[in-house]
C-alpha cells in the first residue's frame, strides 16, 4: 500500500510500505478515506523529535472498517469510523477513568499511545491508505448515516476538535466566563468554537497570521494581533483591566515572538499575566521533555523559565496533557450530526495522498490560506 513515511527532517515521500493488516483478534483494518495533517506532525517534521526515519506519519484519521479480527463484536464490516488519535485499551488505571491518552498498556513504560507519532508507540499512522486499529471496538467511534455528507466535520473528531475542547475543559471555562486562546492553528480555532459551545461571554484569539484571526473573528471571537501590541495589554484592555477567567495554550513549545525568533516560555508568561487571579489555565500546545535542537541550554532538557511566582500569588489552576479524545468525541459528534458544530469550518485544502509531501512544506511555513490539510488517499 501507499503511505506518507518520514525520511528525515523537511523529508517526507509517499512510499511502498507493507501493507496494514489484522494482526490481533481484537484489530480492526481501516480503509483510510480522510486524513489529516496536524500540527503535531510538523514538530516531527521539522526534525525536533526522536521520530525514526520510516514511520508512517497520520494520526487523525477517518474511513471505512474493511476487515475486523475474530473477536471484535460491536463494529462491523462496512463501518464509517472515526478513530481517536491516542490508542487505548480502554481496561488500564487510567483509561477507566476516561484518561484514554495515558492508556498504560499499548506504549508500556509510558501513558500514552498513538498512530504514526514520536514516542508514542510502534504504532504506524493514517496517511496511508489503511490503517490497522488495535482494541478496535474501543478505538473505533462508528459514525452516524450522514458521514459521507459530513466527513470533513467528523474527521476533526480524531484530534483537533476534542483537543480544543479538552483546553477548554483543563482551563475550567464555564457559561458566561471570558477567554483568551493563544493560538489560531487548528486546535486554537478549535478551542475558541469550543468555548462559544460551553457558553463564554467573550472569546479573544491571539496569533500573528491574519488569515488564522481571520478565522477566529468569523465565529465571533475577537482577534488580538500578537505583532501590532502585547497581547497581554491588548486582553486586560478588553476585560476592564481584570484578565480573562481562562486561557488555554494551544501553541506549545515552538512558539514564536513577534519577530519569528522562537521562545518557548513565551505563551506560558504571557498567560499567566492574561488570566485573571484565580483562573485557570489548560495547556494542549505539546510541551516535550527533551529537545537537542532548541537554541537554549534550559530548552534544550525541556525546561522553560515560567512565572511561578505570579502563577502562584494570582492562584491560578493549571492542566496540561494529550487530549482525552474518547472522553468527549461521542458528544461532540451529536453536536454535528444534529447541525450544532460545524468544526470544517477551518479547512483550506483537501488534497491526493500524492500531494501530502508539497502540502507538508507549505503548512509548515504557515502560508496564507494554508489552515488544515485533510488527504484523501481513496480518491
Ligand atoms: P499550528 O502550528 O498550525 O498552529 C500554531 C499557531 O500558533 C500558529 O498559527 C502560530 O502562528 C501561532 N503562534 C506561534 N507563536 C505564537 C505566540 N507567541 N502567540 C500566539 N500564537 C502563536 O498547530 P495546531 O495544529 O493548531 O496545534 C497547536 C499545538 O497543539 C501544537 O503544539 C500541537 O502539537 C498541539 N496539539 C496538541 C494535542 C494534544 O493532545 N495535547 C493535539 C493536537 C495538537
Ligand atoms: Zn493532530
Amino acid at each position: 500500500m501507499k503511505a506518507l513515511v518520514y525520511n528525515g527532517p523537511r523529508d517526507v515521500s509517499v512510499k511502498e510500505v507493507t501493507d496494514a493488516k489484522i494482526e490481533h483478534p481484537m484489530d480492526v483494518l481501516v480503509k483510510i478515506t480522510t486524513t489529516n495533517i496536524c500540527g503535531s506532525d510538523l514538530h516531527m517534521y521539522e526534525g525536533r523529535t526522536n521520530v525514526e526515519a520510516g514511520k508512517v506519519l497520520g494520526h487523525e484519521n477517518l474511513g471505512e472498517v474493511v476487515e475486523i479480527g475474530d473477536a471484535v463484536a460491536l463494529v462491523k464490516v462496512g463501518d464509517i469510523v472515526c478513530l481517536p488519535f491516542n490508542i487505548s485499551c480502554g481496561f488500564c488505571k487510567n483509561c477507566e477513568r476516561g484518561l484514554t491518552g495515558f492508556c498504560l498498556t499499548l506504549n508500556p513504560g509510558t501513558a500514552g499511545a498513538a498512530y504514526g507519532y514520536a514516542g508514542m508507540g510502534p504504532y504506524s499512522g493514517g496517511q496511508a491508505e489503511y490503517l490497522r486499529v488495535p482494541y478496535g471496538d474501543v478505538n473505533c467511534l462508528v459514525l452516524p448515516d450522514d458521514a459521507g455528507e459530513k466527513e470533513n466535520d467528523y474527521v476533526m473528531l480524531a484530534d483537533i476538535f476534542p483537543t480544543g475542547y479538552e483546553s477548554t475543559e483543563l482551563a475550567g471555562v464555564k457559561p458566561g466566563e471570558t477567554v483568551v486562546v493563544y493560538g489560531a492553528g487548528p486546535v486554537g480555532l478549535m478551542a475558541a468554537y469550543s468555548a462559544f459551545i460551553k457558553g463564554a461571554s467573550q472569546v479573544m484569539v491571539v496569533d500573528r497570521l491574519p488569515d488564522r484571526l481571520k478565522l477566529a473573528e468569523k465565529i465571533g471571537a475577537i482577534p488580538i494581533d500578537y505583532s501590532k501590541e502585547s497581547p497581554v495589554e491588548q486582553v486586560l484592555d478588553l476585560t476592564g483591566g481584570e484578565g480573562a477567567d481562562r486561557g488555554c495554550e494551544c501553541v506549545g513549545y515552538q512558539a514564536h515572538d513577534s519577530e519569528g525568533n522562537e521562545q518557548p516560555n513565551l505563551t506560558m508568561n504571557q498567560l499567566v499575566r492574561s488570566v485573571k487571579p484565580t483562573g485557570g489555565i489548560g495547556v494542549i500546545g505539546v510541551f516535550v521533555p527533551e529537545d537537542p535542537k532548541a537554541s537554549g541550554k534550559l530548552e534544550k532538557k525541556g525546561q522553560i523559565a515560567f512565572d511561578l511566582g505570579l502563577f502562584f500569588s494570582k492562584g491560578l489552576q493549571m492542566g496540561s496533557g494529550q487530549a482525552n479524545v474518547k472522553k468527549y468525541n461521542r458528544h461532540l459528534c451529536n453536536l454535528i450530526h444534529e447541525g450544532k458544530a460545524k468544526p470544517s469550518f477551518i479547512v483550506s485544502h483537501e488534497l491526493s495522498l500524492k500531494e501530502a509531501p508539497d502540502a507538508y512544506k507549505h503548512f509548515d511555513a504557515r502560508e496564507k490560506g494554508w489552515t488544515k490539510v485533510l488527504l484523501k488517499p481513496a480518491a
